[in-house]
């Protein structure tokens, strides 16, 4: 019994009959990294880079973030680190990085597009993720954040391995990428699912403004129909696909999640803990059950409603 119980609080996630999933963690800041090594996971499932460039007027130079990265690798020897590229622009401005005429700025250059304009911005920082990467004992992936077609993904790949990195990914963040999911998954290695875009492109509501918070919420069905249509889509391809989004630290919609098809879940490392207790009293037929009734829900308040009565 002893023995069960601590299965249930620690090591690899998985559910209730052994279906692994991966449990990782969100890391934006440098002051979050002791805090992020030390928590019970398999790695980072979200490295946001771009602390290393705000309260600029240029980009750091390469060794400047090959030092950053190369600390972050250390703390995470043995474990995965994914690394998300800069997502400047929209919630994220830079001045250096952001063009200041967009009527529609979180429409406009943003993430990956930012590559377009400025491509040595994008050079730098894969060279220095890969100067870093060599000779640490981490296992570094790489992601861009707002690809929309596979032909960025396509490209973005290429030039991730180029730099002799060896896993690249596509973030699932606009709605465009989620249904055309299969053609990204076949160009890259992984998917990462960013709930927190993807429900503001879906519904076309501002995720910074907070009187549409109804809207955003992770648990909207077509959000999770969605999720499903990427999950589904990268497992036809043999392809691992996460979530990122804040929706992965919610204990109860993380069964809904897996019930979809996800292969991981990246949350603040304060949540995990709730994460993996919950997928270990549930097994996946139980998940995937839950997954229908969230989805066949006409709104987030009612899908919330019969999974959590469901799963009790
Ligand atoms: C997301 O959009 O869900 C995501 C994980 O990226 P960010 O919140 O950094 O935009
Ligand atoms: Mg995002």
């Amino acid at each position: 019994h002893r023995r069960r119980l601590s299965a249930q609080v620690g090591g690899p996630g998985r559910t209730a009959d052994g279906h692994p999933v991966k449990l990782l963690v969100n890391l934006g800041a440098p002051a979050e990294l002791p805090a992020a090594a030390a928590v019970d996971s398999e790695g980072v499932g979200l490295f946001r880079t771009e602390f290393l460039y705000l309260d600029r007027e240029k980009a750091p130079t390469r060794e400047e973030q090959t030092a950053a990265y190369r600390e972050v690798f250390a703390a995470f020897a043995g474990r995965r680190v994914v690394v998300r590229t800069l997502d400047a622009g929209a919630d994220k401005p830079l001045p250096f990085a952001t063009a200041s005429d967009e009527q529609n700025p979180a429409l406009g250059v943003r993430g990956l597009r930012t590559a377009r304009r400025d491509p040595q911005l994008l050079e730098t920082q894969l060279a220095a993720i890969a100067a870093a990467a060599h000779g640490s004992d981490a296992d570094v992936w790489v992601m861009a954040p707002m690809v929309s077609v596979p032909g960025e993904a396509a490209a973005f790949a290429e030039q991730v391995k180029a730099h002799g990195l060896r896993t690249a990914g596509a973030m699932v963040e606009v709605p465009a990428a989620a249904l055309r999911a299969g053609d990204l998954a076949r160009r890259c290695d992984f998917l990462s699912i960013g709930t927190n875009d993807l429900a503001q492109y879906a519904f076309a509501a501002d995720r910074t403004l907070s009187s549409l918070a109804e809207l955003l919420d992770p648990w909207q069905p077509a959000l999770l129909e969605l999720v499903r249509t990427a999950a589904e889509a990268g497992a036809a391809q043999g392809r691992p696909v996460g979530v990122c989004g804040e929706a992965a630290a919610d204990p109860l919609l993380a069964l809904v999640l897996v019930g979809l098809g996800v292969t991981s879940l990246s949350a603040a490392p304060g949540c995990l803990g709730d994460v993996r207790a919950s997928l270990a009293s549930h097994g996946l037929d139980d998940c995937r059950r839950l997954a229908g009734l969230a989805l066949a829900a006409p709104d987030a308040a009612a899908a919330r409603e019969a999974v959590r009565e469901a799963a009790a």
